[in-house]
């Protein structure tokens, strides 16, 4: 081996600083060596551990995606068997792998009713990409060229390329990005403690955020819009399950004015929720549905768009008219990541993970409120399945945030990884968020909890 490409330990980290273009990393502190370099060399079980030995509780599964945990080996020969098999060809013109066709059955068996078929990508915003092709595609073979508005919420995650960039509603992944873009509109986040008016019930509220979307189809003309997106769970935006009636009345609105519904699923997808589909818990039936990280696990890359009867329809239909779909992404169903998905799905149920999701989800849940809730700088703590918050208030009885300045968030999110766990500081707001592995134990759970409960007392001291 060519020995310049072999760096000893301060090598490596000037390589990295001077070479590696690093996403949603502040570029200037780590160039200049103000922000820790992690090289994160093993994990195992819910543990990764970096190139200095140190261990951290993995809270956040990656980003939201290791549901299985590291160093599954089932998951690891699969894609290995699957190299030496067949290491790729592509799904154009209808040909296929057996992993991907297999894969594409499983993922059938196991979505909402009324789900047809799967479109493969590789990461959550090619697939909302697709989704938006295939809306406008949809309507345009319905003979309704003007029905192409997507309406999204404000504190919506579904991406970072251009339209689906757009589609977030996160201030951060606008600013300087001359986004969003036409035809993308925003409407109220399901954000109930965050709400305006503090008198209203969680009910009132659901119908307010129902209304608003009515008067935005009404305001826009119903004939221009075509699909709503939502996650099931608002994620990235603060971990925030929605509020009483929320779908239900969201949902009649929808049907009254003839729009799609897209349920981006990307993180709520295979079990996160303590359901198999986050569509399944909150009683949501979507015409689409997104999903990526979980489908994995991120032992490879792999995402799709899982298209319902309805629109699978008019599309098929509409191949005689259109001749085969100009869409198509070389790595799509690409079958070693089959092969992982295949594994993963197989392992979450001989694992019993959405069960573990749900009744160590509701044990996470609730010792974080045991713990935290009365404490002065914790305003709520909130969560579904394997997925937590805790929001931070300057003024509990005011509910009055702190001033973003004070990184409040970051900085419990630093000292809970001083005791070894990793959460996430959510990227709007101050509010420090958990998603660990759905194999989490309740004795893993309650590091977490001590970690999360030492790090709010470090921080309370300091800005209270
Ligand atoms: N949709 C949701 C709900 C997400 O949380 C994410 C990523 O976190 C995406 C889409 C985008 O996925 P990716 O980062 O794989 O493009």
């Amino acid at each position: 081996m060519d020995d310049r490409l072999t760096p000893n330990r301060d090598e490596l980290e000037a390589w990295d600083r001077e070479h590696f273009f690093h996403p949603s990393t502040h570029m200037a502190q780590h160039a200049r060596g103000e922000s820790p370099t992690r090289v994160v060399t093993g994990g195992s079980g819910v543990y990764i551990e970096d190139r200095d030995g140190k261990r951290s509780l993995d809270g956040f599964a990656g980003l939201y995606c290791v549901n299985v945990g590291y160093g599954q080996t089932k998951i690891a020969e699969a894609i290995a068997e699957q190299a030496h098999k067949l290491s790729y060809y592509h799904a154009y013109v209808g040909h296929g792998s057996e992993v991907a066709i297999k894969l594409s059955r499983m993922i059938i068996e196991r979505a909402p009713k009324g789900m047809s078929r799967v479109y493969y990508g590789l990461s959550g915003s090619d697939a909302n990409e697709t989704n938006i092709k295939l809306i406008w595609y949809y309507n345009n073979i319905l003979g309704r060229p003007e029905k192409k508005k997507i309406i999204s919420r404000w504190r919506g995650y579904h991406g970072s390329g251009v339209m689906t960039g757009s589609l977030t509603g996160l201030e951060l992944f606008h600013k300087a990005f001359d986004l969003p873009r036409a035809p993308i509109l925003h409407t109220e986040a399901p954000y109930y403690f965050r709400r305006q008016d503090l008198s209203m019930s969680e009910e009132e509220f659901s119908q307010d955020c129902a209304d608003k979307l009515e008067q935005m189809i009404l305001a826009e003309g119903p004939d221009t819009v075509a699909a709503f997106i939502g996650e099931p769970l608002l994620g990235t935006g603060g971990i925030v399950p929605p509020p009483a009636g929320y779908w239900a009345k969201i949902q009649a609105v929808l049907e009254k004015y003839d729009v799609l519904l897209v349920a981006d699923e990307v993180v709520t997808g295979f079990g996160r929720t303590g359901s198999m589909f986050g569509s399944d818990h909150f009683g949501i039936k979507p015409d689409l549905i997104t999903i990526a990280k979980g489908l994995t696990s991120a032992y490879t890359p792999l995402s799709g768009v899982i298209v319902g009867e309805k629109v699978w329809k008019v599309l098929e239909q509409g191949s005689d008219q259109m001749g085969p779909i100009g869409h198509g992404w070389t790595y799509s169903a690409h079958p070693l990541c089959a092969a992982a998905g295949v594994a993963n799905l197989e392992l979450i149920d001989e694992l019993g993970l959405v069960q573990n999701a749900a009744e160590t989800g509701a044990y996470l849940n609730k010792s974080m409120r045991e713990a935290l809730l009365d404490h002065p700088m914790v305003g709520e703590v909130r969560g579904e399945g394997l997925l937590t918050a805790i929001e931070f208030v300057a003024d509990k009885a005011e509910r009055r945030f702190f001033d973003p300045a004070l990184k409040v968030g970051p900085q419990v999110a630093a000292a809970t990884l001083a005791r070894g766990v990793i959460g996430r500081a959510m990227p709007q707001g101050d509010i420090l968020g958990f998603a660990p592995p759905l194999v989490l134990s309740r004795e893993e759970a309650d590091v977490i909890v001590e970690a999360t409960k030492g790090a709010v007392e470090e921080v309370a001291a300091k800005v209270l």
